[in-house]
């Protein structure tokens, strides 16, 4: 017998993965470069040359059966001790290596961080606007995914509906900052308060309520700035990390679970994660490109082009009328679309060629989301037309 659960999603296919579809499709008959395609957030600047380098030196050096041979089911223990040191180093935080355990991008850190401190009858609040991703990575996992209504107006956390949902049953809470799609990074005072209502409500409950940041885009902030680090908040955090968006890198499918130092049990749940690895049949990255991040667990992307494209929508965007926070981050920016219904909006758009999301599926209905992360100069091209679409349906 099929599993329902399975069958029924493939009538709701990820809408983003559609349009973007669409977009290829469209490209074929009109040339890809006459397409706005806005709509994949799939990294555009080049990988390092560091990367590069050091896939090849170790392609040329080593042993290709160490190379290319089972990790330890607790992943590498030399990259474990390198992303250690490099987070203890940026952040402060006393991480050890058995702090650590490498997984499949960021994706595959949350199914492991899930499951770790989840089960089935347990609920983990997110906020709304969020990646639609998350209802599979939790709901396939056990518990139930919750979501809390956006703050519409700064995009950081609603906490009046947040105290209202929190629960006996509330097993942790995921956050995701700099955010996908708002671009907004949570600041110190709301990172201050949830830690604060977190370690009030555990205290409550007699049981912790942990969280979990998903934080892919942690090397994605504008004007200088960096993002706060959540896990310097509060001590029950299981970070996600995931070097996809950094390095250019989604394809190779590399990150990790970093647990707080000072969490309860931390050094057992990262144990937990080589027997959660067996169920899901995770059983580590691969090797080559693990160890490539153990030599270069610092190394971005030149990642300057996302601001200049940010700068260049934020200010088109607010002349032509829109209301749109300036990001703080990301290569997401994210609209109020000039009519209640962004679906509809965004299907005018597609007339013109400009292939934007519509943010129902981010539980934020009436907005829409912009990936730029494309080349400047398309994004250049795409202004005259944003405002052409503009002129003729609006006014
Ligand atoms: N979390 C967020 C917010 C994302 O935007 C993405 C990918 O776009 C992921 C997680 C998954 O990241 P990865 O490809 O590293 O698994």
């Amino acid at each position: 017998m099929l599993v329902e659960m399975y069958r029924d999603m493939l009538g709701k296919k990820s809408v983003i993965r559609e349009l973007s579809e669409f977009a290829t499709a469209r490209g074929r008959e009109i040339g890809y470069e006459n397409v706005f395609d806005y709509s994949l957030g799939n990294p555009s600047v080049p990988v390092p040359q560091a990367f590069t380098d050091e896939m090849i030196r170790l392609l040329q050096e080593t042993d290709s059966n160490v190379l290319h041979g089972y990790s330890p089911s607790l992943t590498i223990p030399s990259v474990r001790t390198a992303v250690a040191e490099s987070l203890k180093k940026r952040f402060g935080i006393p991480y050890e290596m058995d702090h650590i355990f490498m997984t499949s991008g960021a994706a595959g850190a949350i199914a492991h961080a899930v499951r770790m401190i989840a089960k089935a009858g347990d609920e983990i609040l997110t906020f709304a606007p969020f990646f639609p991703e998350y209802h599979p990575y939790v709901d396939h996992a056990g518990p139930v995914l919750k979501v809390v209504p956006a703050q519409t107006d700064t995009f950081q956390i609603n906490f009046a509906a947040f105290e209202e949902m929190l629960s006996e049953k509330t097993a942790a809470v995921l956050i995701n900052s700099p955010n996908n799609p708002s671009g907004v990074v949570y600041s110190e005072e709301t990172l201050t308060r949830l830690a604060q209502i977190l370690t009030a409500r555990s205290r409550e409950y007699s049981h912790p309520i942990y969280l979990i940041t998903d934080e892919p885009y942690r090397e994605i902030v504008f004007d200088g700035k960096a993002a706060p680090c959540p896990s310097k908040y509060y001590d029950n955090t299981i970070m996600c990390y995931s070097f996809s968006k950094s390095l250019s890198i989604p394809g190779e499918r590399i990150g990790y679970v970093a647990v707080n130092p000072a969490c309860e049990d931390a050094k057992t749940l990262i144990q937990m994660c080589g027997q959660i690895s067996r169920g899901i049949g995770h059983n580590c990255p691969t090797s080559i490109v693990t160890q490539v991040m153990g030599e270069i667990p610092d190394a971005t992307s030149d990642l300057s082009v996302y601001e200049t494209n940010m700068n260049l929508l934020y200010d088109a965007l607010t002349e032509l009328g829109f209301t749109v926070n300036r990001p703080d981050g990301t290569f997401y920016i994210f609209p109020k679309a000039l009519e209640d219904d962004a679906v509809a909006f965004c299907r005018k758009a597609m007339k013109y060629d400009l292939i934007l999301v519509p943010a129902d599926g981010f539980h934020a209905p009436g907005y829409f989301r912009i990936a730029f992360c494309t080349d400047t100069e398309k994004v250049k091209r795409s202004l005259p037309v944003f405002k052409k679409f503009v002129e003729a349906e609006y006014r």
